[in-house]
């Protein structure tokens, strides 16, 4: 069965712009997908559509299904327990004072036992490099750690897919390191959307190339990345670490 599947999926804002004009493609439980695109192609858009954020409405004959189970008011719930989607702005996302308090409210909101709950917290700030922050207060964290937390608070409710938005925009190259190497030990299904090509490069076998909301190219990541011309057309630019692959 498809971890995510989504066919001819079209979304207009309010105002009427079109933020996407009928996507479709399907991802493998296990993979690991780079959604790249110049800004405003439509990737946010995109992704708050994967735990029902969007639409109110789906328009004409779009459907997203999340393991088999099309979007739908009646299932959102189960959808939302499945995907976890980490804001592109760590504030938009932390708003309890503490950080145990913070990374518990998603498990409290699954109904789990208090002893569950704490466990998971632990367990959630070990894996993502912050064991011990359990009473640091948010507001005190640095950008890497506050990104860290987000990532902790989606973790401790288990998901089968995690849902990304630029998770290395704004952090130091140590910060971004270290980010890329905590995502790559996660095992759920990863759909990421980033302007950070040699993150794509290094975790994601597949991209998908978004423009003016409409899919441009879906394919192996080295192969797009290093395709000039399309990358160029697209506002993006070859990375260097494709360099010495592909020496011209
Ligand atoms: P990206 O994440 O690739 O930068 P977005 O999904 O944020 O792209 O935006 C896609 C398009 O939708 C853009 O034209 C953007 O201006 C527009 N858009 C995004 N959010 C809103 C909104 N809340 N209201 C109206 N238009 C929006």
């Amino acid at each position: 069965m498809n971890a995510i599947e989504i066919t001819n999926l079209k979304y207009r804002y309010h105002d009427g712009t079109e933020a996407l004009r009928g996507i479709s493609f399907r991802v493998s439980p296990g993979e690991c997908i780079a959604l790249l695109g110049p800004n405003g192609s439509g990737k946010s858009t995109l992704l708050l559509h994967l735990n029902g954020l969007l639409p109110e409405k789906i328009i004409g004959d779009g459907a997203v299904k999340i393991s088999g189970e099309a979007l739908a008011p009646e299932n959102l719930a189960k959808i939302r327990r499945q995907v976890g989607l980490v804001f592109q702005d760590p504030d938009d996302q932390l708003f309890c004072p503490t950080v145990a308090e913070d990374v518990a409210f998603g498990p409290q909101q699954l109904g789990l036992g208090e002893a569950e709950i704490a466990a998971r917290v632990k367990l959630a700030l070990a894996q993502v490099g912050l064991p011990g922050f359990e009473q640091r207060f948010t507001h005190h964290l640095s950008h890497g750690e506050k990104r860290r937390a987000c990532l902790a608070g989606v973790l401790a409710c288990e998901p089968a897919m995690l849902v990304l938005d630029e998770p290395t925009s704004d952090l130091d190259p140590r910060g971004r390191r270290e980010f890329k190497a905590l995502l790559r030990e996660i095992p759920a299904t990863k759909l990421i959307a980033t302007h950070d090509l040699e993150m794509a490069v290094e975790l994601c076998p597949r991209s998908i190339i978004l423009d003016h909301g409409q899919i441009i190219a879906d394919g192996r990541t080295v192969e797009l990345l290093a395709d000039e011309p399309l990358m160029l057309a697209h506002g993006l630019e070859r990375p260097h670490i494709l360099h010495h692959l592909h020496p011209h």
